[in-house]
């Protein structure tokens, strides 16, 4: 439905070089090449070169990492002209600024933001995201879920192992199936109790364990309002770095209208006719309802309904 669209964190562009991640000595080679770039993040938020009116990702070498850090540098792929590129965390310190001071040109700046503002190009974002998801997994998952020790990193970071049982662990994505429901000329949009003052959205939850995409979809939207939905299509889906999420965005006829909503997620859930959510996307609805920033595939669910 939406080949052309890319969704921001989307675009990644790297070839993650999985065929010659485990050969002998590759991946150090990379690191220590001269033509090596390393992102690093502050917590979760990515240190960004300002210097100019086109920020870019504030890059380093092996020879210049800023220090050793909670996890070593986490090798993403290969850019298309062979550079390797790597991430890695700095030191941060309890507010959440890095511990290591850098040039007032380099700020860390969290995903939302730099998503937000589009300061960067579509690719370099994504690979943000990416970098993002993975090295937070890694800082995350440094004990092995089988027996509990210490596990290492792997052909550059696409996996730890364990030494003690053998056992390989895997990073980790997180689905979410977020739909917008219709019925004639009308949607349904709710708002949790976190989000913004008079901001709705479509509804979405996590698929669980034994799901398809589809019951997910379904159950969430029957959880939190009640509604009974019929027939799904496939929109379109997004990585979503908070911290390692797929959202897979979906659109859903809905085959009952009245609502019973589920108070401890949601704070209101209603239909809104067509024009109400074509004045909310462009920011002139009279009651000031808004719908979510072209950065969230809600917005881009939404405009699908508008303009059909
Ligand atoms: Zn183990």
């Amino acid at each position: 439905m939406a080949d052309e669209l890319i969704h921001s964190f989307a675009g990644g562009t790297l070839n993650r070089a999985a065929l010659e991640r485990p050969l002998e000595g590759f991946v150090d080679a990379q690191l220590t090449s001269a033509t090596a770039q390393i992102i690093s993040f502050a917590g979760d938020r990515a240190l960004i070169d300002v210097s100019d009116d086109q920020p870019k990702l504030h890059l380093v070498t092996h020879g210049d990492l800023p220090n050793s850090g909670p996890i070593p540098p986490i090798f993403l792929g290969l850019r298309e002209d062979e550079s390797p590129v790597f991430a890695q965390f700095t030191d941060v310190l309890d507010d959440g600024a890095p511990a290591t001071s850098f040039p007032d040109h380099i700020k860390a700046i969290d995903l939302r933001s730099l998503a937000g503002q589009a300061i960067l190009p579509p690719e370099e974002l994504g690979l943000l995201a990416y970098a993002r998801s993975l090295t937070a997994w890694h800082s995350a998952h440094r004990f092995c879920a089988n027996c509990g020790h210490a596990t290492v990193i792997k052909t550059g970071g696409d996996r730890r192992h364990c030494d003690a049982c053998q056992r390989e662990h895997y990073p980790r994505t997180d689905p979410v199936a977020i739909m917008l429901v219709h019925k004639g000329d009308k949607c349904l949009l709710g708002r949790g109790r976190h989000f913004e003052e008079l901001r709705y959205s479509a509804l979405a939850g996590f698929v669980e364990t034994g799901e398809t995409i589809e019951e997910a979809a379904r159950r969430e939207i029957l959880e939190e309002s009640g509604v009974l939905v019929g027939s799904i299509s496939y929109h379109s889906s997004q990585p979503w770095p908070f911290v390692s999420s797929l959202m897979i965005g979906l659109m859903g006829e809905a085959l009952s209208e009245d609502i019973v909503m589920d108070e401890a997620e949601l704070e209101d859930v209603r239909w809104f006719s067509r024009a109400d959510a074509k004045a909310m996307l462009d920011g002139t609805h009279e009651q000031g309802f808004s719908a979510p920033p072209p950065l969230a595939i809600a917005h881009h669910l939404l405009q699908s309904f508008v303009n059909a």
